[in-house]
């Protein structure tokens, strides 16, 4: 019998969540809708069993175990206490962290990353997402810092960016006008994107504010290119700096927050298709098959094996390395539907986060007394993964 979702909500509260692995993998499935109910009767392709466990009910039946099976009566506040509280926490201390929303289109990846935005914050809606409540709870846990330490040296600096990778080009979502942008890598600052828009922000409404200016950007975009925005990738960064002295040095802590709205990982028609709907359809194959590419690899590593692991091949990769086997500790949302139209999709969805599951990252506290010795981290860092693909 499905296990409620109070079960499954208890046993994310427990703080060894974060503990063995640094990547976490949570299925989360939505309602049928009830276009789908009026259709279909309430059938699903899916099963839940347990708070860990999911049935693909086939044929042939096949049994999943993941991190976490959030069903469709977990909301988006208890999604977010099992989730977004410790992936805050991490950040506070100095770990990179990213969410992923992988699925097909329609699975609940936007609802569950940006949910209903307009209505503010978790005082004013119930299907208020992920990234609103991550930045509330950011916010508060900085007062509170400010509070208990007392330091009138401590200073913290939150810098957001927000892009779109379509087509494998990089839009800038707070600054439409720029195009075309391009990743650069360096010792210190690690992957970055040339000339993106930061803004600084200082509480959850400056975020919102530039949620919905992105998500209104998207949308020009998409209708000026004729196009689904649920083809192209976005990736909300917030960069989490914090600095404060201590016996006469000055010690800095950073942490990257990427979180990232995939596009739809449903097969993309290429028959009939020509010029550059063709060159389209080829190239969100790209960065959504690189990506599956790069967590075969690289659970090929952890099993001992050497593979390259082909992180430059797309841009969503290159840009996201360090979430993907690096030093980051990522959380996968994969999102189905358990509709039985969507079955095969849905299987090769759970497919993907099973894969996933492996994934090993190396997760670092980013902080020193000077940003040189960071910096050197991280070149020791890639030097290990280096020798441990010439193995
Ligand atoms: P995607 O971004 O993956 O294409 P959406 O987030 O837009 O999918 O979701 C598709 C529809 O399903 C939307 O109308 C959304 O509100 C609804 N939906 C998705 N997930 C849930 C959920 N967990 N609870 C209620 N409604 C949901
Ligand atoms: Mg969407």
């Amino acid at each position: 019998a499905a296990v409620s979702s109070i079960q499954s909500f208890e046993l994310c509260e427990d703080p060894s969540f974060w503990k063995d692995h640094n990547v976490q993998v949570i299925i989360r499935m939505r309602p049928l809708s009830n276009n789908e109910i009026s259709v279909q009767g309430n059938n699903k392709c899916v099963r839940q069993e347990s708070c860990q466990t999911i049935s693909w009910t086939g044929p042939p039946e096949a049994r999943f175990t993941f991190d976490l099976v959030a069903d469709e009566n977990v909301s988006q506040e208890n999604l977010f206490k099992v989730a977004g509280v410790p992936m805050v926490d991490n950040c506070m201390e100095g770990y990179n962290s990213c969410m992923f929303a992988y699925g097909q289109t329609g699975s609940g990846k936007t609802h569950t990353m940006l949910g209903d935005i307009e209505g503010g914050t978790r005082r004013h809606s119930v299907n208020c997402g992920m990234t609103p409540r991550i930045f509330e709870h950011l916010f508060s846990r900085i007062q509170k810092e400010k509070e208990v330490r007392r330091d009138e040296k401590l200073k913290f600096t939150c810098k957001c960016s927000f892009l779109e990778i379509y087509n494998e080009q990089i839009l800038d979502l707070l600054d439409p006008s720029s195009s075309n942008l391009q990743i650069r890598e360096d010792s210190k600052k690690g992957v970055y994107v040339e000339n993106l828009k930061e803004m600084e922000v200082t509480n959850a409404r400056d975020v919102i504010q530039l949620l919905v200016q992105g998500a209104a950007n998207r949308k020009v975009a998409a209708t000026n290119m004729n196009r689904a925005s649920s083809r192209s990738h976005s990736v909300f960064t917030c960069i989490i700096e914090s600095q404060w002295d201590s016996q006469g040095v000055t010690h800095f802590r950073f942490a990257r927050l990427n979180l990232v709205d995939l596009a739809g990982s449903e097969r993309q028609k290429s028959s009939g298709a020509e010029g550059e709907r063709l060159k389209e359809a080829t190239n969100i194959n790209k960065s959504l098959s690189t990506l599956g590419l790069v967590i075969m690899n690289l659970v090929g590593i952890s099993n001992g094996k050497s593979h390259h692991v082909p992180y430059r091949d797309s841009k969503l990769t290159f840009l996201l390395q360090d979430s993907l086997g690096g030093n980051s500790k990522t959380i996968i949302i994969a999102n189905i539907s358990p509709s039985i139209c969507c079955s095969l999709e849905t299987l090769s969805t759970l497919k993907f986060a099973q894969r996933a599951k492996f994934i090993r990252n190396n997760a670092i506290v980013n902080e020193d007394a000077s940003g040189d010795v960071i910096a050197m981290r991280l070149q020791i860092q890639q030097l290990k993964k280096e020798v441990s693909r010439l193995r």
